[in-house]
């Protein structure tokens, strides 16, 4: 008694089964002409979608929100609520409702999240959506990247920062993660990801080993040369695994898995990517590096730019291979223009190939993948006729396609519409039946205007109509006033205010013939065309093939293109570690300033024997940022196999770009954020090699003046005692760091320089040798407005703090530290080693820093060298 036992629908129950095995996605539940969402989902998706929330079972026990949207417009609103986050569950009717006395079979076709995306809105052509996978190894960390709309599949392992920096490449749509590791995962990486959690034993190696060897359909995973990777080959098998979860499973597309080989590019870290712009710029506005210089005409060439940005070449040979191919595009203009000419008509089919495997292609797509197709092949006759072995290459890599374009030709109409219900899809001169058909349906109009005009001739009835519509099918119309003309055998169906309706025998054999032909032609064109798309699934590796070069293509041309719009020089690449630019740009700044502001270019020369280290002084404002990055940029590009900004440029190879900015000025910084920072300087220091580039603006802004000398100097120092002898630009405002140059042999001053004029300063914008005299906080004073009395008496307060302590009181310190050393002996009872001993026992490490370490430890060894030589 009292326990009201709560009314289900058959329908309802229906949906309470299927949404309970997608508890985490929003269920779009198709129902007739509709997809209806319940519940929390119709609340969810009302709001994303700004649609009417309804309900249903009004005042019933069973009462429910109830939000929907026309079938139809699935391609509308799907993307809306994917962008927004949501992972979405389509359901489907699976069973024609007419062939049903019960309910309708349904079931989910397919999850649509984030990260595994086949709709063009939800994609944006010029960029890949990947979906990663993390699995937290023993020592290593695993990772994989799949983009299920191209079929790039890609697996690597390593530490931390490496994994950390290709999630920045990448920059996924969804990443797969262990449950247990949840929190650190967010930890290590940020919140700033979609992510997705799968229980444990998903990243388990038996398993994903099975699973990566059956969708291969391998034995060993040997042949792709990932054998080693063990916890990356785990990733990749939990990416594999969620695509069967999300019912991915027409994945021919994805017919290989390619490992990263990491040592064979560029290092950036995410500071790095970060701070140079590559791709995205925290400024929602900013230009960034990719818009410059892309001058792709193709969604693969764009795609295939990012990745060449992301790993930029060590490799001398396979740069200049590059540099030559641009090259010689320069130098033959017109073949440059007409291979862009038929770049621009290959549409993406790389995207188009993989719509094949899974099904989901299109009749108007398959026609623009034949058109594609043929703009192939003067392609590759132009390039196998080039005098460059390089494009002969690649000219010898595209494949004609020629089976394909034939028989999608002959299949086709050429103007094939989207939707294959609309009809003329298939070519009546490939099936005859199709011709037979259409020619009786295409003749009904004419048939049904002699029947009119016979009906007419025989009653006498002068305002005849002969109609159709859904409930009787074609009938005859008589108007009252005729009523009594009506001849005995038309039977009447129907009664109007005004008119009756008839059938005749005659009219329903008519409609018998007509509704069977245009079932039939229906049938005909899916069987014909889905054959077809099956019959292309033969043909995705030669495809892939081709829209691999035709990107390689286009990215070369590309390069070309930007060389010739911009006046890029070719680097020239040399042996011996040194970095010779002159006249550089940065390629960006010199894009964005206005028409009467002249970009200043500007000579920097790096080498490890007699300039490792630049300071760069200079007040606000007056372009050291800008020296830096271009700098970094210049070598980016130029290891990409671009052309570069610049009137010339000499360089050996660089394997490792490091880049690290103090916090700005106007952020005020607590001690923890300043401690971040130096942590993230910290791991450059473990990092360098002889080859790499390091650039560091401004750091140790972020505290007091003195502990920003301070820690500004020692890692300087280290920089230049450290055996790598990496090339370094250091831009700052402390002129105390001057100050090195006497003891440090291989820092060498330079001052962006600016001239003062009566009541401004011009920036010259000029990199000179020689370092700066004195602040340049008044400068900026100055610059701002302030009254003439303010300034003065800030020039003399300064002279005065000059004159008292400041940077020669600093250097004496630090000078005094090593000199006092070198009076004691190296023997047992040592004051030295005493020192030494009391300096470590009194360290506290639990509070001690990266840097603060490392800097104790230099200066340990500084003492003791220095003891040795004395
Ligand atoms: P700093 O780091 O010294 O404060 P920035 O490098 O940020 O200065 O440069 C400030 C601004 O000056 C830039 O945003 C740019 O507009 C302009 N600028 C920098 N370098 C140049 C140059 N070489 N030629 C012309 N304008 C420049
Ligand atoms: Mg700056």
């Amino acid at each position: 008694m009292g326990t009201k036992v709560k009314k289900e629908t058959p329908l309802m129950k229906q949906y309470n089964a299927i949404k309970a095995k997608y508890p985490d996605a929003l269920l779009l539940f198709r129902v007739g002409d509709f997809y209806e969402t319940f519940g929390h989902d119709a609340i969810k998706a009302s709001k994303i979608l700004d649609i009417v929330l309804t309900k249903r079972g009004n005042g019933s026990e069973s009462e429910t929100a109830l939000a929907g949207f026309p079938h139809h417009s699935l391609n509308t609103y799907l993307p809306k609520l994917v962008k927004a986050g949501q992972r979405v569950a389509i359901c489907d009717q699976l069973e024609d409702p007419k062939m049903t006395k019960t309910i309708v079979k349904r079931g989910v076709t397919e999850l649509v999240t984030p990260g595994v995306a086949l709709n063009d809105d939800i994609l944006s052509t010029k960029s890949n959506n990947f979906l990663a996978a993390v699995y937290f190894g023993r020592t290593l960390t695993g990772v994989s990247f799949l983009d299920i709309s191209t079929g790039e599949f890609l697996v690597t392992q390593g530490t931390i920062d490496y994994i950390d920096k290709l999630l920045q490449n990448f920059s996924p749509s969804e990443v797969l993660v262990p449950k247990p590791e949840k929190k650190y995962f967010k930890e290590t990486f940020g919140e700033e990801w979609h992510t997705f959690f799968l229980e444990d034993w998903v990243f388990h190696e038996d398993f994903s080993q099975e699973i990566l060897q059956k969708h291969f359909q391998v034995k060993t995973m040997k042949g792709f040369g990932v054998e080693d990777l063990y916890d990356g080959t785990v990733a990749a098998g939990a990416i594999l695994h969620y695509l069967n979860e999300t019912q991915h499973r027409r994945l021919r597309h994805i017919n290989k898995l390619q490992r990263i080989h990491e040592e064979a590019y560029v290092w950036m870290d995410r500071f790095t990517i970060r701070n140079l712009e590559l791709y995205a710029s925290h400024n929602l506005n900013a230009v960034t590096l990719i818009d410059v210089i892309d001058k792709t005409l193709s969604p693969m060439g764009g795609r295939l730019l990012k990745r060449w940005m992301a790993f930029p070449l060590i490799d001398k040979e396979q740069i200049n291979l590059r540099h030559e191919v641009v090259s010689y595009f320069l130098e033959e203009p017109s073949l440059l223009h007409q291979l862009q000419t038929y770049i621009k008509q290959i549409c993406d089919i790389e995207r188009l190939i993989s719509k094949v495997a899974t099904q989901k292609i299109n009749p108007r797509e398959v026609v623009m993948l034949k058109n594609a197709l043929e703009a192939v092949v003067p392609i590759k006759s132009l390039l196998e006729n080039t005098n460059s072995k390089s494009l002969k290459n690649i000219g010898g890599q595209l494949l004609e396609c020629r089976e394909v374009r034939e028989r999608i030709n002959g299949t086709l109409n050429e103007e094939a519409p989207v939707n294959i219900l609309k009809g003329n899809t298939i070519s009546s001169d490939f099936s005859s039946e199709l011709k037979e058909l259409r020619s009786l349906a295409f003749s009904s109009k004419e048939y049904l205007d002699a029947m009119l005009q016979r009906e007419t001739e025989r009653t006498g009835i002068t305002s005849l109509k002969i109609a159709s519509n859904n409930v009787f099918g074609y009938y005859i119309e008589v108007r009252n006033t005729h009523k009594d003309k009506v001849p005995a055998e038309w039977v009447r169906k129907q009664t109007l205010v005004n008119a009756e309706r008839y059938i005749t025998e005659e009219l329903k054999e008519y409609e018998a013939k007509i509704l069977g032909a245009e079932d039939r032609i229906q049938a005909i064109e899916q069987q014909l065309f889905s054959e077809l798309v099956q019959w292309l699934g033969n043909y995705i590796e030669s495809v892939q093939i081709n829209a691999a070069k035709i990107a390689m293509l286009d990215n070369l041309c590309g390069f070309a293109q930007l060389a010739k719009e911009n006046n890029y020089v070719r680097p020239v690449l040399i042996e011996g570690h040194s970095l010779k630019i002159v006249g550089g740009r940065h390629p960006v700044i010199e894009k964005q300033l206005p028409h009467n502001e002249p970009f200043i270019s500007n000579d920097v020369y790096l080498d490890r024997e007699s300039q490792q280290i630049i300071m760069i002084t200079g007040p606000n404002m007056s372009g050291k940022s800008a020296i830096l990055r271009q700098t970094a940029l210049i070598v980016l590009m130029a290891q990409m196999g671009s052309y570069v900004p610049a009137d010339t440029v000499e360089m050996d190879v660089v394997d490792k770009i490091f880049t690290r900015v103090g916090a700005s000025d106007n952020i005020s910084m607590g001690e923890s954020t300043f401690m971040v920072e130096m942590n993230e300087t910290a791991s450059i220091l473990n990092n360098i090699s002889d080859r790499s580039l390091v650039l560091l603006d401004e750091i140790g802004r972020g505290t007091s003046t003195y502990d920003g000398i301070s820690i500004a100097w020692a890692i300087s120092e280290y920089l230049h005692e450290h055996p790598a002898h990496a090339k370094t630009l250091f831009a700052t405002h402390y002129h105390e760091l001057n100050e090195m140059t006497e003891t440090f042999e291989r820092i060498k001053n330079y001052n962006v320089s600016v001239k003062e004029l009566k009541d401004k300063v011009l920036f010259l914008r000029k990199l000179v040798p020689g370092g700066s005299e004195h602040s340049f906080g008044i400068h900026v004073a100055k610059m701002a407005g302030m009254p003439q009395q303010v300034i003065k008496r800030a020039n003399s307060i300064l002279k005065q703090l000059e004159k008292s302590h400041s940077s020669e009181e600093l250097t004496n310190k630090v000078r005094n530290l090593h000199d006092d050393m070198q009076l004691s002996f190296f023997n047992l009872d040592d004051p030295l080693l005493e020192r030494i001993k009391d300096e470590i026992v009194n360290t506290d490490i639990n509070t001690l820093t990266p840097v603060e370490a490392l800097m104790k430890l230099n200066e340990i060894k500084r003492m003791l060298q220095k003891q040795k030589r004395a």
